[in-house]
């Protein structure tokens, strides 16, 4: 949603409750999208601390479903986002600091843009579908959690294929 922030820039003290839906069924981290199975709304409280500077503070909740790192067998990753920004209607104008913000459109805040602004920031360094998951077979692709495939996953040193190679010429 756009909300224009004219009026609470302006407005000295004024405080806005919100809640609001987050429009997207799925969720990116800038390369990829993933489903997202369970939703609650942004509440957002946005109060004016001085003349064109508005504190936004927010919550909310999201399961998506992201693929184990090693096994790709779906993992539901729950995200909740603590939303806090500063705003102030002098940045609105800059660009560079305006690079920081992508949530803001004129003068209007793109609700939308700031979850997935903040998703991208927690974003998880690593999904695992369990802590000892042991992936795919590099050789024949079986999940390795399932039980042992019996494949020669002996990666030849390159340099040794090339010496080989010398002696089979
Ligand atoms: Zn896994
Ligand atoms: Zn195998």
């Amino acid at each position: 949603m756009l909300y224009n922030l004219t009026g609470i820039l302006s407005s000295e003290e004024k405080v806005e409750k919100l809640t609001v839906p987050y429009e997207h069924e799925t969720v990116s981290n800038g390369l990829d999208s993933y489903k997202i199975l369970e939703k609650s709304d942004l509440t957002l409280t946005l109060a004016n601390k001085a003349k064109g500077e508005v504190e936004a503070e927010g919550e909310i909740s999201l399961v998506c479903e992201i693929p184990c790192d090693r096994c790709l067998k779906p993992v539901k990753v729950p995200f909740s986002l603590k939303i806090s920004e500063y705003l102030k209607e002098s940045d609105f104008e800059d660009p560079e600091k305006m690079e920081e913000m992508p949530f803001i459109e004129g003068f209007s805040l793109d609700t939308d843009a700031l979850i997935n602004n903040e998703i991208i920031v927690n974003w998880p360094m690593k999904v695992l579908c369990k802590p000892d998951c042991k992936g795919i077979c590099k050789v024949c692709g079986k999940n390795l959690n399932e039980g042992d495939c019996g494949c020669d996953t002996f990666v030849p040193d390159p340099r040794m294929a090339v010496i080989k190679d010398i002696f089979n010429a």
